[in-house]
């Protein structure tokens, strides 16, 4: 089914961002097989990698974005939960501490650009250096705005240099947010993960729609293209990250590296 493959962000309608963009239409496949398709790419990942890693020509990067209780961290337990973990890191970025903001906002995210040969996963990412400051007007438009030229060069230069970046947006509707913001009410696993600012940040659900429309009319390029994931349902979900993720790789022609000439013909006693 066609619609089941994730574009990159190029068209209008891609940025709409509405409650209705949170499913797929038309997805008839039920939650079990969805599950196994969502294995099935995971497999897959996690065989790429080993080859990815060997390769080493290219870094991964995968920026993850998304409201609250949008599902960036079962993404990264899910898709990447069969990879080697010698092989990725997972970066979190938080508030930036007294450190990092007397510094370049670009500064303690390029310390986290993974080397070649491994996979970097973003949980938020430099794309906080612009909804933040925006939605809560902590700095003159001036600023925020300039950010999206100094990201797009900063993606271009590392893309030029190996890295593979491909970002994703998980995107819930206001229904499912509620829910799943509900939930962590109410169960006693989930309740450590509530906190009170993420209602400030849900009020402001439509400031944050119009600051992620912003990010991605400007900043999906072709060597650091958007997708935006139907994050509704998490298996979709999973399913559409996994299978971008692991086409991509494939699509890169990674290969062993030839063995030393010496080596041939070696005997062990
Ligand atoms: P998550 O919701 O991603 O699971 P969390 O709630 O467990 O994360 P927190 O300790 O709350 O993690 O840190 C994330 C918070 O840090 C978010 O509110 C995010 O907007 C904020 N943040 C991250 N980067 C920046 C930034 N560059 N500028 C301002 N705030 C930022």
């Amino acid at each position: 089914t066609h619609a089941m493959k994730l574009k990159p962000v190029t068209s209008k309608k891609q940025i709409r961002l509405d409650d209705r963009d949170a499913r797929v239409h038309g997805n008839t496949r039920e939650g079990d097989e969805l599950e196994q398709a969502s294995q099935k790419e995971v497999e897959r990942i996690s065989e790429l990698q080993r080859v990815f890693y060997a390769d080493a020509r290219f870094a991964m990067l995968i920026v993850l974005q998304g409201r609250d209780a949008s599902g960036k961290d079962g993404t990264i337990r899910k898709v990447f939960g069969a990879v080697n973990p010698q092989g990725c890191t997972v970066s979190s970025f938080k508030v930036p501490t007294e450190l990092e903001r007397h510094h370049d906002f670009l500064w303690r995210v390029h310390q986290q650009i993974p080397p070649r040969g491994m996979i970097g996963i973003f949980n938020r990412s430099h794309y906080e250096d612009i909804l933040v400051p925006r939605v809560h007007k902590l700095v003159p438009k001036k600023i925020w705005n300039a950010r999206y030229e100094q990201i797009n060069d900063f993606e271009r230069m590392l893309s030029a240099n190996g890295v593979v970046i491909l970002k994703f947006l998980l995107h819930i509707s206001r229904d499912e947010q509620k829910r799943r913001l509900e939930d962590r009410l109410t169960d006693k696993q989930k309740n450590w993960k509530f906190r009170v600012g993420d209602l400030d940040d849900r009020r402001q659900w439509n400031d944050f729609t119009k600051a992620y429309r912003g990010i991605l009319e400007n900043t999906s390029t072709k060597w650091a293209p958007w997708y935006v994931v139907p994050a509704d349902d998490k298996h979709v979900r999973d399913w559409l990250v996994a299978r971008t993720i692991a086409d991509c790789m494939e699509g890169l022609g990674l290969a062993y590296p030839k063995p030393d000439p010496t080596v041939a013909g070696i005997e062990i006693e």
